[in-house]
């Protein structure tokens, strides 16, 4: 049987390695979300139970079954692929929506999230890879995101996500955080309110903190694989 507990602390003292070893923004905590997509409800509530105060889920019906029956208070994170006749339920639902990637979305967001008297934080999700089989915004296209999520009263941006290419050599993943990281700064430093990284999963978390994540999303290395069955 999965430990969580144990996994957890596994993780929880890998990142605080990571942290410590990496020469940028030293001092910064890293914020674990537990990812707990395709797992019960049971390991969702003992991941809470063992002091986890940031879930992940990255679909809307799965996460709103799960989050009926939590008995604590924990900040919910939306960190899949979000479908605009989604919207409304996600801005009830989540705290962060870590996915979004156009404009389009961006103002459905802001039009749901108008409708029920919320300012919903989201970070946007940018495709560095080009990856043609992830969601994301390009680069180029990243600034023009910006200014029109600027225009929206209703949503306020925290931040960048970025889900790195599975290489099998995970190394291969550093120059993209590194990149990720950099235009974060820039961006930062422009604007307040502006504050999450969310970058690093079970394959390569690690390396993604080392070069400046300060969110990472982990799943697999703390509730084990996942049933798709
Ligand atoms: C599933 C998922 C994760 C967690 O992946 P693991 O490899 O299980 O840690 C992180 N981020 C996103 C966007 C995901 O969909």
């Amino acid at each position: 049987m999965v430990s969580v507990v144990k996994n957890l602390q596994f993780v929880l003292n890998e990142i605080e390695l990571a942290r410590k070893s990496r020469q940028l923004a030293k001092d910064e905590p890293v914020t674990l979300v537990a990812v707990t997509k395709n797992h019960g409800v049971e390991m969702m509530q003992q991941a809470i139970d063992a002091g986890v105060l940031h879930i992940g889920e990255n679909r809307i019906q799965e996460a709103a079954e799960k989050f009926k029956s939590l008995n604590r208070e924990v900040t919910r994170h939306l960190i899949g692929h979000l479908q605009t006749n989604k919207a409304k339920q996600a801005v009830r639902l989540f705290d962060l929506i870590h996915s979004v990637d156009s404009e389009n979305l961006a103002s459905t967001i802001d039009k749901a999230a108008y409708s029920i008297g919320k300012i919903q934080d989201i970070l946007i999700q940018v495709n560095l890879a080009k990856e043609d089989s992830k969601s994301g915004v390009y680069e180029e296209n990243l600034q023009s995101l910006i200014e029109t999520v600027d225009t929206l009263k209703n949503i306020r941006l925290r931040g960048f996500m970025l889900i790195a290419p599975n290489y099998s050599d995970v190394e291969n993943c550093r120059p993209l955080f590194r990149r990720m990281y950099e235009i974060f700064c820039a961006v930062k430093k422009t604007r307040q309110n502006f504050d999450f990284l969310s970058m690093g999963m079970t394959h390569d978390y690690k390396i993604a903190i080392e070069e400046g994540a300060n969110v990472v999303r982990i799943g697999t290395a703390i509730f084990g694989e996942r049933n798709y069955g």
